[in-house]
């Protein structure tokens, strides 16, 4: 949990922990995803809906969303997982809607 090696410096700057709470304020503290309280240490993830690696503004409450240490989990591992969509193959091995 503590290795998070590309993690932006932006995270670490004063800008972001301010930008941070006010997303959290602006946000009642609510996970989107669940509706899960989020006060208390450790209990909260503010997230880039557009991630800056991918030009995503930093600082841009709109583009910022509360949520739970579990939903951020399971956002990752969906993410995660990968790999393009195999297209329906029937019996004779040619993809379905091929004749
Ligand atoms: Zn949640």
């Amino acid at each position: 949990m503590a290795s998070q090696g590309s993690a932006s410096p932006i995270y670490r700057s004063q800008e972001w922990q301010i930008t941070r709470a006010r997303a959290l304020r602006a946000a009642n503290y609510i996970c989107c995803f669940c509706g899960t309280g989020l006060r208390g240490r450790g209990r909260s993830r503010v997230d880039h809906v557009v991630p800056i690696a991918k030009g995503g503004a930093p600082y841009d409450l709109g583009n910022l969303r509360c949520l739970c240490p579990s939903c951020d989990n399971k956002r990752h591992s969906e993410k995660g997982r990968g790999g393009a969509e195999k297209p329906q193959i029937d019996a004779q091995g040619f993809p379905e809607g091929w004749r």
